[in-house]
């Protein structure tokens, strides 16, 4: 609850600004009714729906990768957003307020210069214009984490063969064409031969050769 506060700057001194006992005179802009504390994830929508300026998303750090769990479907649409980082300590759970996301995150880029963070995916982006773009769309989508695949393990490659199907007949086919001028500098294809070769699981049609070549060449 304190963290939600916090996240709506209620406190506008930083004196003691991270002490709970700053936050106390300011409970009563919250909605808890029937809300347990700490808060559950589960009644995070909940909330949401007794307190309808504030949104929330709850962000968790797992195996030091910090992922988006649980995103608001009221995106930019509230006076207050607020993001939340959990905290796990085995069966202990607890919340703090992320003040900068670019700050949590941004060492995830090589940007050097300030990054405009996507509050649902993470994805950073350089110019604050393309993140008011980009967030409405990316928040229709439910939470998410990109993760790239390490060097070495980047390349997928089909080796599969043993699922594939045999068909009767595949036909390899290549065509050409020269380039031709045209009065306004475009250029028109102008087709100059084929070649195609067969496969097939029929000998007689095994690796037959059709090649056409225009006359004129
Ligand atoms: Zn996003």
């Amino acid at each position: 609850m304190y963290s939600i506060l916090a996240g709506m700057n209620v406190v506008k001194s930083n004196h003691h600004k991270s002490r709970p006992s700053q936050y106390r005179p300011y409970k009563h802009m919250l909605n808890m009714n029937s809300i347990p504390s700490p808060v559950p994830l589960s009644q995070i929508t909940n909330f949401e729906n007794q307190n309808p300026e504030i949104s929330v998303n709850m962000l968790y750090m797992d195996n030091r990768e910090i992922i988006p769990i649980c995103t608001s479907k009221f995106c930019q649409k509230r006076k207050y957003h607020v993001n939340l980082l959990m905290l796990t300590d085995d069966y202990k759970f607890h919340y703090i307020y992320a003040q900068s996301l670019s700050r949590l995150v941004g060492n995830r880029t090589s940007h050097r210069h300030k990054t405009y963070i996507c509050h649902y995916c993470l994805h950073p982006l350089t110019k604050e214009d393309n993140l008011n773009e980009y967030q409405p769309i990316c928040c229709q989508h439910e939470p998410q984490q990109i993760v790239y695949p390490k060097p070495g393990k980047n390349i997928l490659k089909f080796d599969k063969f043993h699922y594939q199907f045999q068909v009767p007949f595949a036909i390899y086919a290549d065509f050409e064409p020269f380039l031709q001028k045209n009065d306004d500098q475009s250029d028109t294809h102008v087709p100059s031969g084929f070649c195609a070769v067969t496969s097939s699981i029929f000998v007689e049609h095994d690796y037959v050769l059709y090649c056409y070549r225009e006359k004129t060449l």
